[in-house]
Order: C-alpha cells, then sequence, then structure tokens
C-alpha cells in the first residue's frame, strides 16, 4: 500500500513528493493531464515554444535559487515596464526589476520536469473522490470510479474550487469535511484568457513585458516571449497577451481553446481585438499574425486564500498545498507550500514509521 498520495503535479504536489523523497518517504502523485507543471505551462507549435501560464519564477531563498540552478534556469535580464489606459509606458519599478526573472530555454515546464524525474508519477488519472476508511486512511478513486490506491496519508494540491469538488464528492469524517470546505469555498480566482500571437518579424523593444497598473485596460499583461532563448526562431516574434478578467469573462464562452490562422483561415474577432491591442502597445506594425493560440485559464491566480496553518489541522491525515495557502498566485509560493507539507507530513509519518518498522 501507497503511504502517501498527491493529488495534482503542479509543482507543489511535485515539491512535497520531492521533501517525502528525501525523508526516504514514496509517495504517489496522481495528475489528470498529460504532463506535469499545472500553470506551469509550455507550448510548442511547430518551432516555436512560449509559456502560456506562469511566465517567470522568482527565487528569494536558497533552496529555490538550488532548484533554479538544478534545473538549468537563467536569469531573463530584460525589465518589466508599466502602462495605462491611456497609454503612457514607464520604466516600471526598479526593485522588481532587480530581482532575477528565472526561466528556462525549454520553457517554465523544465522546472516541473526536474522535480518530476525521479519521482512516481501517474498521468491522465483524474483522481474524482476519496473516502476515509475506518482505520483512518483513505481510498482512492478515479473519475471511471475504479479504486486506484490506498494511502495513510493525502495531498490535495488542484486550485481551491477543484478541492472543493473532490471533497463534496468524498466520504470522510463529516465535521472535518465541512470545516474544510467552509475554508475553501470562500476563495475565488481570476479567470484568465492567454492569447500568444507568432510575427514574421520581431521588433526592438525597450522592454521584455509590459504590465497594466491601472487595471482598466483589456490586456494585463504583455510580453516578448522571443527575448527568452531558444523558445522563438530568428526573425520571428512571439507575444503573450494575458487579457483582463472582464475581457475574459466578456469573451469566455466563444473563446475555444486552440490554434487559429495556420492555414489562413480568418481569426477570431477577439483574436483580431487582442492583435490590435497588442500593435498598439508595441507601438509598430507587427503585420498580421502568422498564427494565435487561444488558452482559457478558468483558475488562473487565487484572490484570496485560506493559511497554510489554518487548512493544514492538527492530526489530520488529509493535506492540503498549493498557491491559495499564500493567497497569490506565485510558483515560488506553490513550491514552498509543498515543501512545506512534504516536511509536515514526514514528521507525522516518522512516529508510525519507528514503530512499524523498529
Ligand atoms: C496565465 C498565468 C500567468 C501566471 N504568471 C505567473 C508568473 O509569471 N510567475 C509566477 O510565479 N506565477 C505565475 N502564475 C501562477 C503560477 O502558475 C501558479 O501560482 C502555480 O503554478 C500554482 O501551482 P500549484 O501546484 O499550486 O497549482 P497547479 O499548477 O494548478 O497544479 C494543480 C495540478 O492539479 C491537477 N489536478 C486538478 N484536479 C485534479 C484531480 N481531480 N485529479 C488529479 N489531478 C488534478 C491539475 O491538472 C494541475 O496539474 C501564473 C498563472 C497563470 C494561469
Amino acid at each position: 500500500m501507497t503511504m502517501v498520495v498527491i493529488i495534482g503535479a503542479g509543482v507543489a504536489g511535485l515539491a512535497a513528493a520531492q521533501r517525502l523523497q528525501q525523508q526516504g518517504i514514496r509517495a504517489t502523485i496522481y495528475e489528470k493531464s498529460r504532463g506535469v507543471g499545472g500553470r506551469a505551462a509550455t507550448r510548442r507549435i511547430d518551432s516555436f515554444t512560449f509559456d502560456h501560464g506562469a511566465q517567470y519564477v522568482k527565487a528569494p531563498s536558497g533552496d529555490l535559487l538550488e532548484l533554479m540552478h538544478a534545473s538549468h534556469a537563467y536569469d531573463l535580464e530584460r525589465d518589466v515596464w508599466a502602462f495605462t489606459a491611456d497609454g503612457t509606458i514607464d520604466t516600471g519599478d526598479p526593485v522588481q526589476n532587480a530581482d532575477p526573472k528565472w526561466t528556462w530555454q525549454s520553457g517554465v515546464t523544465a522546472l516541473a520536469k526536474t522535480l518530476a524525474a525521479p519521482l512516481d508519477v501517474r498521468l491522465e488519472t483524474t483522481i474524482q473522490r476519496i473516502e476515509q476508511t475506518p482505520r483512518g486512511g483513505y481510498r482512492i478513486y478515479d473519475s471511471d470510479g475504479t479504486l486506484r490506491d490506498e494511502a495513510d496519508y493525502v495531498l490535495l494540491t488542484p486550485p481551491a474550487p477543484q478541492i472543493c469538488e473532490l471533497l463534496q464528492a468524498s466520504q470522510l469524517d463529516p465535521a472535518q469535511q465541512n470545516q474544510f470546505l467552509s475554508l475553501l469555498r470562500p476563495i475565488s480566482y481570476r479567470p484568465c484568457l492567454s492569447i500568444a500571437l507568432a510575427y514574421a518579424q520581431r521588433p526592438a523593444l525597450d522592454w521584455y513585458a509590459l504590465i497594466n497598473t491601472d487595471r482598466q485596460h483589456p490586456i494585463t499583461w504583455l510580453a516578448a516571449e522571443h527575448d527568452k532563448a531558444g523558445h522563438v526562431p530568428v526573425p520571428h516574434a512571439l507575444f503573450i497577451a494575458q487579457l483582463s478578467p472582464q475581457f475574459t469573462q466578456y469573451h469566455w464562452e466563444s473563446a475555444v481553446k486552440g490554434t487559429y490562422g495556420r492555414h489562413g483561415e480568418p481569426l477570431p474577432d477577439y483574436v483580431t481585438t487582442t492583435h490590435t491591442l497588442v500593435q498598439a502597445l508595441a507601438g509598430t506594425d507587427l503585420g498580421q499574425p502568422l498564427w494565435a493560440n487561444v488558452q482559457r485559464w478558468k483558475y488562473a491566480l487565487p484572490e484570496a486564500g485560506v493559511s497554510f496553518e489554518q487548512i493544514n489541522l492538527p492530526n489530520s491525515r488529509l493535506f492540503f498545498a498549493g498557491d491559495f495557502t499564500f493567497g497569490r498566485g506565485r510558483v515560488h509560493l506553490a513550491i514552498e507550500s509543498g515543501w512545506l507539507a512534504g516536511e509536515r507530513i514526514g514528521a507525522a509519518i516518522r512516529p508510525t514509521f519507528a514503530v512499524r518498522y523498529s
């Protein structure tokens, strides 16, 4: 029987399994999608590579820095400038710009792949519910209703609304189940349409990215993905535009995830609108896009959170990790929450270990 089951192979789940492994504890990770990394996601189209979720990562601690080096990250060394809806652009926050922006030649998923390499990750397995056993462990069922695993400890790392769905479908101690749900239900997430636009020519720009500071523009973030080494073949350009919550919500139903325009077909209207806005911000004629790729993030960034201590109850064998335990969508925070969960589970297991194996 597996001792620890982790649900979700985003960076939080992977970091937790890494910490457990460092303590000699085996964990099995179940991930619903085809790859690891969750919202730290990289896409490849033809010879273009782009990060359509997290753009770059910060590493404010020694452990994080070590992970950056182990995964062959490099500092982008380009600045993020700021803009407002009236078109004013300035050089941005000097403090933020002084921090390294860790990125990877093969894309941000290199980070997750480094973490996942020595771990037991089962992909394309959606966990739908868990069931508490009379002796306090858990049975883990997938979306076909098949019993996948049994575990003494379970760590849940999907975004909070997805954890709520899973908990609601589960058989757990009702008082604990209600307590978890009441802490997690209020956590909402910003949705985000992320549109990648490829162009034939690369303009010379003073910035790597622009961030909208007055939150009045339809684009919240515009990044020159071609600034990342190895992502975009010369002389092409690729911009990532992240659309505001208002724009995203307005176009959510009509926006279908996929790649458009590769065979000369017309682009959807909201993509053409985005292209026009991108061109205005870049301040130059970019020509028609070669193609555009649309990604829909239903749960992009948590707007609130619950503290790690509050949700990880003493004496519980059900643990939680992810960016929502910091209330902020950041890769490094998700990793730190995973490491913390790995340490807590390790501490909970150790006395059991000593009795069982002495
Ligand atoms: C558009 C966008 C831009 C961003 N930009 C940045 C940035 O520049 N810098 C930065 O630091 N952060 C950024 N972030 C935030 C960052 O990506 C996240 O905070 C971080 O990746 C969260 O990691 P996580 O492990 O907590 O969650 P996730 O990455 O969401 O991982 C959860 C995993 O659980 C899986 N899962 C869900 N339900 C189930 C289930 N039932 N069974 C099995 N598996 C399941 C999911 O498929 C997923 O892989 C951005 C996010 C988005 C969407």
